[in-house]
């Protein structure tokens, strides 16, 4: 998810190291006052636009296919799940989903808020979601430009195993949950845009590509 939506940087886990940054259009947005993209400074800008190179955008079909789980807890699996960590923090994203990047492994990192580390998150189940549900922003690095609101569970227990085959459980709420459950969806091949009615779909695919308008007539974005 993108970190826009998230209140505060925190949200924003996956992106700069930077607490500033908040901008990210990973998964989940953060709330609160994310600077606009315009703002970043250089170098953040050039990071942010070479790893959003390696997110795979919508009209890919692998965002639509559904992982498969991991099986071999090797040194390769450790190498992808750091690197799906930095290119997230790159991105100024808050979590990632290894289909956004071509691989159909059920792997996801997040970072939802700025003082957490990066959590990986291997062949993730949810145990358990709450009844009550919560609206929230969310944008997505795989499609840019568009952030709308959606509904998610408030809280839910998720198993899974680290990217050393540990078996780990996470009990979340608020934009942690959110993350998870964005992610989640990567894995199965569910987009933002398949939980939203179909008037804001409409509206989220005239901002995408007035995103992709913009950035190629940007020609600072040319270099
Ligand atoms: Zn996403």
């Amino acid at each position: 998810m993108s970190a826009e939506d998230r209140t505060a940087e925190e949200d924003t886990s996956l992106e700069l190291p930077a607490p500033t940054s908040e901008e990210a259009d990973v998964e989940v947005e953060r709330e609160g006052d994310a600077p606009e993209p315009a703002e970043l400074d250089a170098d953040t800008k050039a990071r942010r636009d070479a790893a959003l190179r390696h997110v795979r955008k919508f009209g890919d079909p692998v965002l639509r296919a559904t992982a498969l789980p991991v099986e071999r807890f090797d040194d390769d699996l450790k190498v992808e799940v750091q690197r799906m960590g930095e290119l997230m923090h790159d991105a100024l994203g808050v979590g990632l989903a290894a289909t956004q990047l071509g691989v159909l492994h059920r792997v996801l990192v997040y970072k939802a808020y700025v003082d957490d580390p990066v959590t990986a998150l291997v062949n993730p189940v949810l145990e358990w979601t709450s009844d009550e549900l919560e609206l929230g922003d969310e944008g997505c690095l795989s499609l840019p430009g568009v952030h709308v609101e959606v509904e998610r569970h408030a809280q839910l227990r998720v198993r899974a195993r680290d990217e050393t085959g540990k078996e780990v459980e996470v009990e979340a709420e608020g934009l942690e949950a959110r993350v998870i459950q964005h992610e989640i969806d990567h894995l199965n091949g569910v987009l933002i845009l398949d939980l939203i009615s179909r008037d804001a779909r409409k509206e989220a695919m005239r901002a995408m590509r007035e995103a992709q308008e913009s950035h190629e007539h940007r020609p600072a974005d040319a270099t």
